[in-house]
């Protein structure tokens, strides 16, 4: 039996006037889905525990059979195992961004502009950050550059009893209000305000405003965490998975649950994404590698949630179903081999809130060759409701699904 997980991040919405007030979902073409419908268990599924952050981290962990509740060690050490950084137990994590500053004489007084530098080029950071490197780097704590703004501290017997403030959630505000406080507190402080005389005028930042870019001018330090210890997904479930995803956080939690993670090119996270490139990938990993078990993410219906576009999150999903859903069938139905399909958003991202939220999320569990057919089934939001098959605990989904 292969198993194929198809995870359409964020969505999950709420009927929208525009549509004659239905979702998103529902509104959208979706051939394959359709034809597959009627054959199976369909029913809603609460992802996110209560008190949980509503992150795609949690809600991911959870559809991976990991209750985040205990699974949850922040987002900086997946993105560590993403980028390849091996961590020790007694190491902690920090996302470092590079972001852009205003002049203010003093750092206190400075105004956050920018928490991605204009989304600086990954050849432009990994200058910026060698030379962070360098200069404050040292063997307890070490600089790490990854993608774009978004790299990594990585500190020996650190500590996680730190207070940090994400720098998107204080955009043109003063910084000085937001310092860190806790534990080593003071050293990140330290490290932050040193970084601004090592970048500001670094010849990188010079180009940039040449260009008329913003200047990546400092790091900002947050996202604290520990490495995550999962329990191997292949001893939980007996079956040997692979993740392929566009995304850090994802692709982490993968490679923290021992799967491999299947590197795409031209995977965005976006709704324009080598669709093909992942559904071949997939294929390949199911047929001629013959594993059992693939986790296929993604990312574009969050994306546009976020961003408030109904036209794009309608393409994304219809854009799935096509390039994604529909060639994985094909083939495993060519060569006649027993599958199970899960399809199923990690969290709801309404376009009106252009956030997550941690509501139930409908999900469907086709079975080639099962028999039971009916009619009505349709897989959305209303309808899944409608079903009474709910589960509670989201990471017991996978159990249900792997049975
Ligand atoms: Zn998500």
């Amino acid at each position: 039996m292969k198993y194929v997980v198809v995870l359409i991040d964020g969505a999950a919405d709420e009927p929208i006037p525009v549509l004659g007030d239905v979702t998103p979902l529902e509104y959208a073409r979706t051939e394959t889905i359709d034809q597959l419908a009627p054959y199976s268990s369909i029913g809603m599924v609460h992802t996110i525990p209560e008190g949980c952050a509503k992150g795609s981290d949690t809600a991911n962990l959870s559809v991976l059979g990991y209750d985040p509740r205990c699974y949850y060690f922040g987002r900086s050490p997946l993105e560590a195992l993403s980028m390849g950084v091996s961590l020790k137990d007694t190491d902690v994590t920090f996302r470092t961004n590079l972001v852009t500053l205003s002049e203010e004489e003093t750092y206190e007084h400075k105004i956050i502009l920018d928490h991605s530098a204009d989304e600086i080029t990954t050849e432009e950071a990994g200058v910026l950050i060698a030379a962070i490197e360098q200069t404050l780097g040292d063997d307890v704590r070490k600089f790490h550059p990854g993608v774009s703004y978004r790299h990594l501290l990585v500190w020996d017997q650190g500590s996680t009893s730190v207070q940090l403030t994400p720098p998107h959630d204080i955009l043109e505000k003063s910084i000085g209000a937001y310092q860190p406080s806790g534990v080593n507190s003071e050293t990140i402080w330290e490290f932050m305000k040193k970084s601004y005389d090592i970048l500001n005028h670094h010849p990188i930042n010079e180009a940039r405003r040449e260009k008329g870019l913003r200047p990546a001018n400092s790091i900002w330090i947050w996202g604290e965490g520990t490495k995550p210890q999962l329990p191997l997904f292949k001893d939980k479930y007996h079956v040997e998975g692979a993740v392929i995803s566009a995304v850090d956080l994802i692709k982490g939690i993968g490679i923290g649950a021992g799967m491999t993670s299947i590197d795409v090119e031209g995977a965005t996270g976006n709704v324009h994404t080598n669709y093909k490139g992942k559904a071949d990938a997939a294929i390949k990993w199911l047929i001629e590698e013959d594993k059992d078990f693939v986790y296929v993410h993604l990312e574009g219906p969050d994306e546009c949630g976020h961003r408030n576009e109904l036209d794009n999150k309608i393409k994304a999903i219809e854009y799935i179903d096509e390039k994604i859903i529909k060639p994985i069938i094909k083939a495993l139905d060519s060569q006649s081999i027993p599958y199970k399909m899960l399809v199923v958003p990690d969290h709801p991202t309404p376009l009106r809130l252009r956030t997550h939220t941690g509501e139930p999320v409908p999900f469907m569990i086709y079975q080639k060759g099962n028999d039971v057919i009916n009619e009505h089934n349709s897989y959305n939001e209303d309808f899944a409701k409608t079903t009474g098959y709910s589960i509670e605990a989201g990471h017991t989904l996978m159990d249900v699904f792997l049975q």
